[in-house]
């Protein structure tokens, strides 16, 4: 069998190694290595991709998240709703533009960011909610475009997890994932649902003067050559990087349906199991299964991990501490307990080998290992 991995990028090299190959050739060849023809012709493939106007694109998903709160002008103080159950970048950059994160729990079946709890959160001081689409699924997006919408509040979707997601409105239309808000953003880290080969991220909006402003910001904040009207950052994409994603991105929704069929026998092989619970699929949006993540019952988790790894499988624990409980982000404002059911997932969730590789014998040898773990 071969080696079992959380994600195995050389096998899905191996299979689209010639295309990969001569992209990064023709930019070494072209020596066009920063903002060449790459960058623009994979931005167009992208926009038309996800039917958006811009995509800007950038050095990393923390970076998409940065660049979209400095354009939107916030000041010190100014709060950023967003969930406790996440990766820490969200967080990150609004404490490093001093703006104030309040956060919220989420719902205990998607792991997504509860309507509910955001509208509690709002302040006259808030500015900004950031919804992020957990694990490949779309946060409820059409309550928290209303929420937006009735406070006057930005939307950025932090959507690092979730690219080629459909979300479906009430009245059956449709938007890819980060297109919803007013700003979406994506990482293509390598071991992401669309990676490239190092570190890379976009911006996503359908309003030309946030385009513009961030074009601006991304660039050192320089508006004319030489002539910088803002502060800015430096946050590019490289050529050989987007090369390689525009062969991956014409994959995607390939790649996003073999990762529901090994979600699919995972699924399958778990249910009913009272021990277990398989992701639910929210019906609003198609599930890219960035990770299949199973909440378990009066199981030890520890115990489970270490018996799979005796086994060659390796799980992963994505999160294992909720934000409000970091070191560096303890706050007066918060104690445990706050957010019960992120701090229960904390404690609960372990998510097991998920990529675009995954056969059926290595499916079998995961699945029956947690079985005869579990039941016995
Ligand atoms: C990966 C990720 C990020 C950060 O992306 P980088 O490219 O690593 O900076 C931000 N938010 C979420 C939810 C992520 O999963």
């Amino acid at each position: 069998m071969k080696k079992i991995q959380m994600v195995d990028l050389r096998s899905q090299y191996l299979d689209i190694k010639n295309e990969i190959d001569k992209g990064i050739q023709d930019v070494i060849d072209a020596c066009a290595f920063i903002n060449g023809p790459a960058v623009s012709a994979f931005q167009k493939d992208l926009e038309q991709y996800l039917g958006v106007k811009h995509v800007i694109p950038c050095a990393n998903g923390t970076d998409a998240l940065q660049v979209s709160m400095m354009a939107l002008n916030m000041k010190p103080g100014d709060e950023v709703i967003t969930t406790s159950f996440t990766f820490i970048a969200t967080a990150e950059v609004i404490a490093l533009l001093q703006l104030t994160p309040v956060l919220v729990d989420v719902d205990p079946d998607t792991f997504n960011i509860d309507p509910k709890a955001i509208e509690r959160a709002i302040t006259p001081k808030t500015r900004a909610i950031v919804p992020v689409h957990l694990f490949g699924q779309v946060a409820p997006m059409e309550e928290i475009m209303e929420i937006a919408k009735k406070n006057n509040l930005y939307v950025i979707e932090d959507n690092c997890q979730a690219i080629g997601s459909d979300y479906y409105f009430s009245d059956g239309s449709c938007k890819k994932a980060g297109t919803i808000g007013h700003i979406g953003c994506t990482s293509f880290f390598p071991s992401k649902n669309l990676g490239c080969y190092g570190d890379g991220g976009a911006i996503f909006t359908n309003d030309d003067e946030l385009a513009k402003q961030m074009r601006v910001v991304v660039n050192h904040g320089m508006t004319v050559r030489y002539y910088h009207d803002y502060v800015g950052v430096n946050s590019r994409l490289d050529s050989i990087q987007a090369a390689i994603l525009k062969v991956k991105l014409a994959r995607l929704d390939e790649y996003a349906s073999k990762r529901r069929t090994a979600a699919d026998f995972y699924d399958e092989a778990f249910k009913n199991n009272t021990k277990l619970k398989t992701p639910v699929r929210f019906s609003r949006s198609n599930h890219v299964f960035h990770q299949y993540t199973l909440v378990t019952h009066d199981v030890d988790r520890k115990a489970l991990i270490e018996f799979l790894a005796s086994r060659d499988i390796p799980a992963m624990i994505y999160y294992p501490v909720p934000l409000h409980m970091q070191k560096a982000y303890l706050d007066p404002r918060y104690k445990p307990g706050d957010f019960p059911v992120t701090e229960h997932l904390c404690e609960t969730v372990v998510s097991l080998p998920m990529h675009t590789e995954l056969d059926h014998e290595q499916l079998t040898h995961i699945t029956q290992s947690v079985l005869e773990f579990i039941n016995r």
